[in-house]
C-alpha cells in the first residue's frame, strides 16, 4: 500500500502542520487528520513576525528560503485578505564579525544567483535616508525579500484544505500514542481513540514533551523570542531591517506601525514561559530603534509578546523518521528562523514521502544525523544571523 492509500495523523496546526497537510494533499494523499491543542497558530507560528529572507548562511537554506517565497505568492493568490510584502530586507553592520557575515552571504547569494546588493558611506546615505549613523557601517540588501501575517497563511491553507474535506480538529490535544513493538498504531485525544498509518509531529517545541513520555529524547530546547509593537503617526514605507550588531530586526506593519524582534535568546526557556515581554526588552532594546531609524522618537509603544522557539545543536531542522518506531515522523527545530523555510521543507517532506524524491535535497537535516549521539544540553546560538 502507498503512503496516497493509507491514513495520515498531523499533530500541530502551525507552519509546518498546515503546510506539510497541504502539500500532502497536493500529492495525493487525501486521508489526512490534523489535531491542534488550541487553534490555529497558537504556537510559534502565530508570535512570528513574518519576515522570509534569503540572507542565510548555507546553500539549502537559500534555495529553500527562495523557494518558500514562491510558496507564499502561490498561497496568496488563493485569498485576497493574504498578503505578501515584498519590500526587500537590508542587514546592517559595522562590526568586524558582521562584515564577515555579510561577505560569506554575499557569496552564497551569488552562487545561488539571488539578487543582492552592498552599499557604504555616501551611496548607503543617499539611497537610505530614512537609517541613522550608517557612513562607518556596511549594507546588504536582498531586493526580493518579503513579509506576510503568518496568522492569515494559515488561515488560507486552512480554509483551502477544509474545502478539500482535510480533517482539522482544533482544541483537541494528543495526550498519548498506542504503541506495539516497533510500531505507533493510534493515538488518543480527550479519551478518544484514534486510529492510523502514519503519524507526523509538527508540534514545534512541544515535541520534546509529547515524546518524552514515550521515553525518546530528542537534542531540541526552548527559549523565548520578543517582539514589540510601536505606531507612528505617519505612514512607515521602509524595508526589513536587521540590525546585525544590536541584534535587533524591524519591519513595517502597513500603514503606521512597526514590528521590532530580538531575535535569539541565548539562554534555555521552560515549555511554560512568560508571554508578556521583559522590562529590560521594554525599556532597553526598544528604545534603540531611535538610534537605527529617524523619526522615531515619538513612536508610541502599542504592546508586544515572546513566543518559543526551536533550537537544535547545530541549528540545522530535525527532520523525518524517529528511529524508535517505523510509522512516526517530525518535522521541527527551526532555530528562530522557521516560517521562512517551511512551506519548502514541506514541500520536499511531501515529495520525500509520497515519491521517495525531493527537489531540495533536504536529507542533510534528518534526525539520523544524531544516531548514537546522546545530545540533551547544548549551547543556545544564534540561528537567523548567525555570527561565527
Ligand atoms: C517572536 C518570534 C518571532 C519570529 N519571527 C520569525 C520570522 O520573522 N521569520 C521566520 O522565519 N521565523 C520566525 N520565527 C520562528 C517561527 O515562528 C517558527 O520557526 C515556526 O513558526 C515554527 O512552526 P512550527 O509549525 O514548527 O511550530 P508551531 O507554530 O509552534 O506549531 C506547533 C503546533 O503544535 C501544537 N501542539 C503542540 N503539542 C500538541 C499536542 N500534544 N497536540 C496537538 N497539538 C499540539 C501547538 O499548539 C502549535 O500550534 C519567530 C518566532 C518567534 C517566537
Amino acid at each position: 500500500m502507498n503512503i496516497q492509500d493509507k491514513k495520515v495523523i498531523i499533530i500541530g496546526a502551525g507552519a509546518s502542520g498546515m503546510s506539510l497537510a497541504y502539500f500532502l494533499y497536493k500529492n495525493g494523499v487525501s486521508n489526512i487528520c490534523v489535531f491542534e491543542r488550541e487553534l490555529l497558530g497558537s504556537g510559534s507560528t502565530g508570535k512570528c513576525a513574518g519576515i522570509v529572507s534569503t540572507q542565510l548562511w548555507n546553500e539549502i537554506d537559500v534555495k529553500l528560503a527562495r523557494r518558500s517565497m514562491e510558496i507564499f505568492e502561490e498561497i496568496s493568490r488563493k485569498a485576497s485578505y493574504f498578503k505578501v510584502y515584498r519590500k526587500g530586507l537590508i542587514s546592517i553592520t559595522g562590526e568586524e564579525k558582521g562584515k564577515r557575515y555579510i561577505k560569506k552571504i554575499s557569496d552564497i547569494l551569488k552562487g545561488e544567483k539571488i539578487k543582492y546588493k552592498m552599499y557604504e558611506g555616501e551611496e548607503a546615505e543617499k539611497i537610505f535616508p530614512f537609517l541613522k549613523g550608517i557612513r562607518d557601517r556596511v549594507i546588504l540588501q536582498t531586493p526580493d525579500d518579503l513579509y506576510c501575517d503568518s496568522g492569515m497563511f494559515l488561515y488560507t491553507i486552512y480554509s483551502y484544505i477544509r474545502k478539500e474535506k482535510i480533517d482539522i480538529k482544533l482544541l483537541r490535544e494528543v495526550e498519548r500514542f498506542k504503541t506495539l513493538n516497533r510500531e505507533v498504531k493510534g493515538l488518543w485525544v480527550k479519551g478518544i481513540y484514534y486510529p492510523a498509518d502514519i503519524f507526523i509531529m509538527c508540534s514545534g517545541v512541544w515535541s520534546i514533551k509529547i515524546l518524552e513520555e514515550m521515553g525518546i529524547k530528542i537534542p531540541l530546547l526552548p527559549y523565548r523570542s520578543q517582539i514589540a509593537v510601536l505606531r507612528k503617526k505617519d505612514t512607515i514605507d521602509i524595508p526589513i531591517i536587521h540590525d546585525l550588531d544590536r541584534g535587533v530586526y524591524i519591519r513595517s506593519e502597513f500603514p503606521d506601525k512597526i514590528i521590532m524582534g530580538d531575535g535569539t535568546e541565548t539562554k534555555e526557556s521552560s515549555l511554560i514561559f512568560k508571554e508578556n515581554p521583559d522590562e529590560e526588552f521594554i525599556y532597553g532594546v526598544i528604545p534603540e530603534i531611535t538610534n537605527i531609524v529617524n523619526d522615531f522618537e515619538n513612536a508610541e509603544y502599542l504592546g508586544g509578546w515572546a513566543g518559543l522557539c526551536a533550537a537544535t545543536p547545530d541549528r540545522y531542522p530535525l527532520i523525518g523518521k524517529i528511529p524508535e518506531f517505523e510509522n512516526l515522523y517530525i518535522l521541527t527545530g527551526f532555530n528562530g528562523f522557521g516560517f521562512m523555510r517551511i512551506p519548502a521543507i514541506a514541500e520536499n517532506f511531501a515529495f520525500y514521502l509520497t515519491e521517495s524524491r525531493m527537489e531540495i535535497d533536504i536529507s542533510s537535516y534528518f534526525l539520523e544525523r544524531f544516531k548514537g549521539k546522546e545530545i540533551e544540553k547544548f549551547e543556545i546560538r544564534e540561528g537567523f544571523s548567525f555570527i561565527d
